[in-house]
């Protein structure tokens, strides 16, 4: 059982006034965390401590700032093991998945200490006596806000970038992960000066006091819902607002594609990490010359996968996270039933322990049901059959999120059209999970706004000032 303490002003194991929470291990349903819940009085006594030492930490040299944050990497890999551990415990994906999001957390913080030291403003061109020029400065106290579905990794890129540009941080990781927050706030504190980040924990109502106070910045990964409410609190104290959020990301299978290999790709987005990943597969758009042997080859893959506890190096399908998520999953699935949709495979709640929800395929689907138009967020593949290209690029632009898309097309003027029409963030042609380092993009929509990972999250997290410098009097210095 994992015993998280918070961190406030420096202090470990401060607060904690609103009670206990408790975390369950979604593959077993027993009690694996217990962690303490900040008030939101405790909540602005560490953004008032934080602000104490921003001035202070905004002026160390960014070598400084970059040598600290390698540090950190340093520690985080020293505890990796721990880490994914505590990930699958707390939320149940497989080990190595879990593995996987640490070392990418690994990674992204030593990019952004590469990177931060060597992304400076731009000189102007003014008169030849005086001195023009615009330079980014930290912006002072960030609020970071994270979910529990990847949460090392989102979280590792979020606190990297805003530390390394020379902000104090305050972390709320989600209440289905704290020790895995805990873990990695130990970690990355241990390489900082005391009182630069801070970990509170609690879930909604912690987390709605963070987003309304006096804080400058608020960094949200999460739900659509959750980050609308962050930007309508952030409204009201000025503070800038960076939103990573929902998706219901289409994938859309063109004519001439071979429908096996189709159904590959569809069944790793749709069923990696349970369907729990914000750029998941959550609807299918099928054109009718393949639709029926794509299906049949998408049921093979859903029900070859082994479900498992995520500790067992044999399961490739591990729980959803909790039993209030299962039974929203199973909720939009029998919703779908009832209205038409057809179960080739899974869509049944299994006996026994745990969260777990069968890899699960559904034909017959149409583009108005709510399965198909809200996300989802389970292991859940709802398939509607379109007669052509151009109706398939209609339903995918017609949603109310904008993260990302893949089409899976032989033909490179589909591509083109796709890559140009759709209202997304990141398109992907021919492979889900495709993509170059370093890339960013602006989600659209529901989805949220702002760069939330890439070279252009460090801009995120600065403001820019012009500066124009003349000698006294209008003469020579
Ligand atoms: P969530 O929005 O419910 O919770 C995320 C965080 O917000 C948690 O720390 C939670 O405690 C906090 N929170 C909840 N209510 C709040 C409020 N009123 N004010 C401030 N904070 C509040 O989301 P989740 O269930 O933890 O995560 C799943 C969601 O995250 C999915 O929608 C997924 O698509 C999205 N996600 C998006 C990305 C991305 O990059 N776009 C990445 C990962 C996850």
């Amino acid at each position: 059982m994992y015993t998280v303490a918070q961190l406030i002003g420096g202090v470990w194991g401060a607060g904690g006034e609103a009670g206990d929470l408790v975390v369950h291990d979604p593959a077993t349903g027993a009690p694996v965390t217990g962690a303490p819940v900040a008030t939101s009085d405790e909540v602005d006594k560490a953004v008032a401590a934080a602000r104490g030492v921003a001035a202070e930490w905004a002026a160390t040299p960014p070598a400084e700032r970059a040598a600290a944050l390698h540090r950190a990497a340093d520690a985080v890999a020293a505890v990796a093991d721990e880490l994914a551990e505590a990930t699958t415990t707390e939320m149940g994906k497989p080990l190595a998945h879990a593995r996987g999001g640490v070392e990418a957390g690994i990674a992204t913080l030593r990019q952004y200490a590469e990177l931060a030291p060597t992304r400076g403003g731009r000189t102007l061109h003014g008169t030849p006596d005086a001195l023009d020029f615009m330079t980014p400065q930290p912006r002072g106290v960030v609020a970071v806000i994270t979910p529990w579905n990847d949460p090392v990794a989102v979280s590792c890129g979020l606190l990297g970038a805003a530390l390394v540009t020379g902000n104090v941080v305050l972390h709320k990781p989600s209440e289905r992960t704290p020790a895995t927050g805990w873990l990695l706030a130990r970690a990355v504190d241990s390489a900082l000066p005391a009182g630069v980040l801070s970990l509170l924990i609690g879930g909604a109502e912690t987390g709605a006091a963070l987003a309304g106070a006096e804080v400058d910045v608020v960094a949200h990964v999460g739900s659509t819902a959750t980050g609308r409410a962050v930007a309508a609190a952030a409204a009201r104290s000025g503070a800038k607002v960076l939103l990573e959020n929902g998706g219901s990301d289409p994938l859309i299978v063109d004519a001439d594609v071979d429908p096996v290999w189709a159904a590959g790709q569809a069944a790793t987005g749709a069923f990696a990490n349970a369907g729990q990943i914000c750029v998941a597969v959550e609807r299918v758009y099928a054109h009718r010359d393949v639709a029926e042997d794509f299906v049949a080859a998408l049921v093979e893959r859903a029900a070859a996968l082994h479900g498992g506890p995520g500790r067992d190096p044999a399961t490739d399908l591990g729980p959803l996270v909790d039993r209030r998520h299962r039974d929203q999953v199973h909720g939009q699935v029998t919703a779908a039933v009832a209205d038409g949709a057809r179960i080739r495979v899974g869509g049944t709640l299994p006996e026994g322990p745990g969260a777990f929800y069968p890899a699960t395929v559904l034909d017959n689907c149409r583009h108005d049901m709510a399965l198909v138009r809200e996300e989802t967020f389970g292991p859940v593949a709802p398939v509607v059959v379109v007669d052509s290209f151009s109706e398939a690029l209609r339903c995918a632009a017609d949603s109310p999120y904008g993260l990302a898309a893949t089409v899976l097309t032989g033909s490179m003027s589909h591509a083109q059209r796709a890559w140009r029409e759709l209202p997304v963030g990141t398109v992907k042609v021919n492979a889900v999970f495709g993509g170059a380092p370093a890339g960013a993009a602006h989600p659209r929509r529901g989805s949220g706004q702002g760069f939330g990972y890439g070279p252009e999250l460090l801009d995120e997290f600065t403001a820019t000032k012009a500066v124009h410098i003349e000698a006294p009097g209008g003469g020579h210095w």
